[in-house]
């Protein structure tokens, strides 16, 4: 079969890939769409350190063609949207609802794959750039048949991290104002979050001026290319500034940006030994600084939710597909991506 391979060096697709049959406590999923988010690109460029050779891909949907034993909340057939939370649901924290929290959902990469006999690793316990892959049960989350893949593809990532940092992270309130820093695939998230949860003023922030149609589309009721105008629109600050680019600098400015008793959301993925500074004094003010993994999400809970939301015209998914891409042209998208011109590309199969 088809899939997307990283070798430590080059990433190539390849026709001649193997995956395993579905153990106990899992799902064979054959993919028909994956969204390319930026993460998949940070492996090619060692940003996020991970043991080639592997699979790519970790936000996609497509149905379910086989279950293992023990498996019955699905059934061949089902459509699913692949979280990559592999989170073992037994744990103490699984248990109080925190499953990103579970210390068994990373770090052991799976090796469902083969080529030639020889093994490659599961990124993000998902491998969507993969017309097939192996995924715990928890992670397929099924889906009502009238949601087009190419949309449901982008709940496993983008759509998780960013309206989850908005509902269940920062559980922004109606009529509190909010500040979204950089409108990349998790910012218009953020943004639409913002809006589903009803906050009154949302300013989008972005250097690039040709994102402002798009922000203002996903629910910014105001936009800017810079965070120096955002004291003209909200003077005494923001309840909640969320900081979507990874720059220290920003983190800084999201913290300088807080209204007393205000949030900053730290979303945007820094390099790991980065330092940001802020002057703790000015946290006496009931101030909070958050992390935030995967949208501090519940996907079982969470995507079917996003999907009525979706269903109700309040949750934009559609939008967000700029560009599909057969997966044998994932080099195209790649330069598409790299150059501003998607909210997201999907790669089809
Ligand atoms: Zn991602
Ligand atoms: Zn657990």
């Amino acid at each position: 079969m088809r899939g997307v391979v990283f070798d430590g060096k080059q990433v190539q697709v390849v026709d001649d890939l193997e995956v395993r049959d579905p153990g106990p406590g899992e799902v064979l999923v054959g993919i028909a769409a994956a969204g390319l988010c930026h993460s998949d690109l940070s492996v090619v460029d060692g940003t996020i350190p991970f043991p080639p050779p592997v699979v790519l891909g970790h936000e996609g949907a497509g149905v379910v063609e086989a279950v293992g034993p023990g498996v019955t909340h699905v059934v061949p057939g089902d459509h699913v949207a692949l979280s990559t939370l592999a989170n073992c649901g037994a744990c103490a924290d699984c248990d109080r609802g925190r499953p990103t929290m579970c210390r068994k959902a990373i770090g052991m990469p799976g090796q469902p794959f083969s080529r030639g006999g020889r093994p490659l690793h599961q990124f993000a316990s998902n491998s969507s750039f993969a017309e097939r892959t192996v995924v715990k049960a928890v992670q397929a989350v099924k889906i009502p048949r009238d949601i087009p893949l190419t949309s449901a593809a982008l709940m496993g990532c983008g759509v998780l991290t960013g309206v989850g940092a908005v509902l269940n992270r920062a559980r922004v309130g109606r009529g509190e104002t909010v500040v979204v820093i950089g409108t990349g695939g998790i910012g218009l998230n953020v943004l639409q979050g913002a809006r589903i949860a009803g906050a009154l003023t949302i300013v989008a922030v972005d250097t690039n001026p040709a994102k402002e149609a798009v922000a203002r589309q996903f629910g910014a009721s105001h936009f800017l290319n810079s965070t120096d105008g955002v004291r003209e629109i909200l003077p005494t600050g923001a309840d909640h500034v969320f900081e979507c680019v990874g720059h220290t600098g920003l983190v800084r400015t999201a913290i300088d940006l807080l209204d007393r008793h205000g949030q900053a959301v730290l979303l945007g993925m820094t390099a790991p030994k980065a330092e940001a500074s802020f002057l703790p004094a000015a946290m006496f003010l009931d101030k909070s600084i958050l992390g935030c993994r995967y949208g501090s999400s519940r996907p079982q809970r969470d995507i079917p939710l996003y999907a009525e939301l979706y269903r109700s015209g309040l949750l934009l998914l559609d939008e967000l597909v700029t560009a599909t891409y057969p997966v044998e042209e994932f080099a195209r998208a790649v330069e598409d991506a790299e150059a501003g011109k998607v909210a997201r590309g999907v790669l089809t199969f």
